[in-house]
């Protein structure tokens, strides 16, 4: 049988695994940061208003601008993020992991860098191998929280043409402030200049605000956001960034002509327009985090502090047995990798119950 080594593929590929948070069929999945809230059926009903109109046009390439589509994130930018964003600085695309793509492919690529303060997502690293741009793991604190003047060094000493910084960040769950990521942009800066992308999948589970008004003079920041999160919607597929028009004019480069479906734009359409009734389920959300933040450390554990919709919690000598005792009792969180940690995903109140009575029984059985 032929193996992936037996093929001729990239150096930089062999051996590696693809990403795999285990697809388990188990009663209480808390393990991809997914909304545990089925889209409302008005909603449902609406999608397939849209998308049977959509249908009628099928035999057309989808409009490749995906115009409405970005007017109407900008309206929703503008109306959340306490800052005016115009549809010129709105670029979408499917997932925000191919906004990442699209971005490495754009400022990244062979021969060039990009830096994340890890543990972060780990899909920077490999979207930047799968665009052939070296990684650089970059420092973070024992606290998981970033010491701006380490990241700066790290800037400065490597000069990346791209800057991660995840915020809210996942796995750890906590914000980087806004002062920091000024810092941080400053001597991005000062290095190259490189583009600094500020990754807000979160960022509607936090308790502070987006960081959209710090565009206003930055042209070589680039803020990501994603549908798959607060609008329940991870199955779509729509992921957006917000940056200077001259960015959205450079992804253009490189993005696949009509990589946006009629289908994905009339459906993403559809969600936005019950924006208010989806925002009212991560009110939901947010109050269910700050149980599990609060259950978890009653029973004794140490909490990582969480601006998202799931808590880092441990320590555990073995987080994998943690793991693996927990999905025994048909509740399945998620070992990042992270030493002596494992994640939550807030998941409705039942099943946060069932969540805190297998930590509890955990608990227990150590002692
Ligand atoms: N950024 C972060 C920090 C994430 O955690 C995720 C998903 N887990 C993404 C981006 C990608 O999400 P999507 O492609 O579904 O928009």
């Amino acid at each position: 049988m032929t193996r992936i080594d037996d093929l001729p593929v990239r150096d930089e590929l062999r051996g590696k695994s693809p990403y795999g948070a285990p697809q388990l069929d188990v009663p209480v999945r808390l393990n991809t940061n997914e909304n545990p809230y089925p889209l409302p059926e008005p909603l449902v009903e609406r999608i397939a208003e849209r998308v049977r109109e959509a249908a009628r046009g099928l035999n057309r390439y989808p409009d490749r601008d995906a115009v409405e589509l970005r007017t109407r994130l900008a309206a929703y930018l503008t109306r959340t993020g306490g800052h005016e964003v115009t549809r010129a600085q709105v670029w979408a695309a499917n997932g925000s992991n191919e906004i990442i793509q699209q971005l490495l492919q754009t400022f990244g690529g062979p021969g060039r860098t990009a830096i994340g303060f890890e543990p972060s997502y780990s899909m920077h690293a490999l979207i930047a191998r799968g665009t052939g741009t070296g990684w650089i793991s970059g420092p973070r604190e024992d606290d998981y929280t970033i010491d701006v003047e380490a990241a700066a060094t790290a800037i400065a000493e490597n000069a990346p043409d791209v800057v991660f910084i995840t915020t809210p960040n996942n796995p750890t769950g906590n914000a980087v402030p806004r002062e920091a990521v000024v810092a941080l942009y400053d001597a991005a800066q000062a290095a190259k200049p490189s583009m600094v992308v500020v990754d807000e999948a979160y960022v509607e589970f936090s308790h502070g605000e987006s960081l959209l008004p710090l565009l206003e003079g930055r042209p070589h920041l680039v803020v990501s956001r994603t549908m798959s999160k607060a609008f329940g919607a991870a199955g779509l597929r729509l992921g957006y960034l917000a940056a200077a028009p001259a960015v959205v004019d450079a992804v253009q480069l490189v993005r696949l002509p009509y990589h946006l479906s009629a289908v994905t734009q009339a459906t993403a359409l559809a969600a936005l327009e019950h924006t208010d009734t989806l925002l009212g389920y991560v009110e939901q959300l947010k109050a269910e985090r700050d149980r599990l933040v609060t259950g978890l450390r009653d029973l004794g554990f140490e909490v990582t502090e969480s601006d998202a919709n799931f808590v880092q919690f441990g320590r555990f000598a073995d987080a994998h047995d943690a793991w693996r005792r927990i999905l025994d009792q048909g509740v399945l969180v998620r070992d990042n990798g992270v030493p002596g940690m494992l994640r939550v995903t807030a998941g409705t109140p039942a099943e946060n119950d069932a969540f805190l009575d297998a930590v509890r029984a955990l608990k227990k059985e150590q002692g």
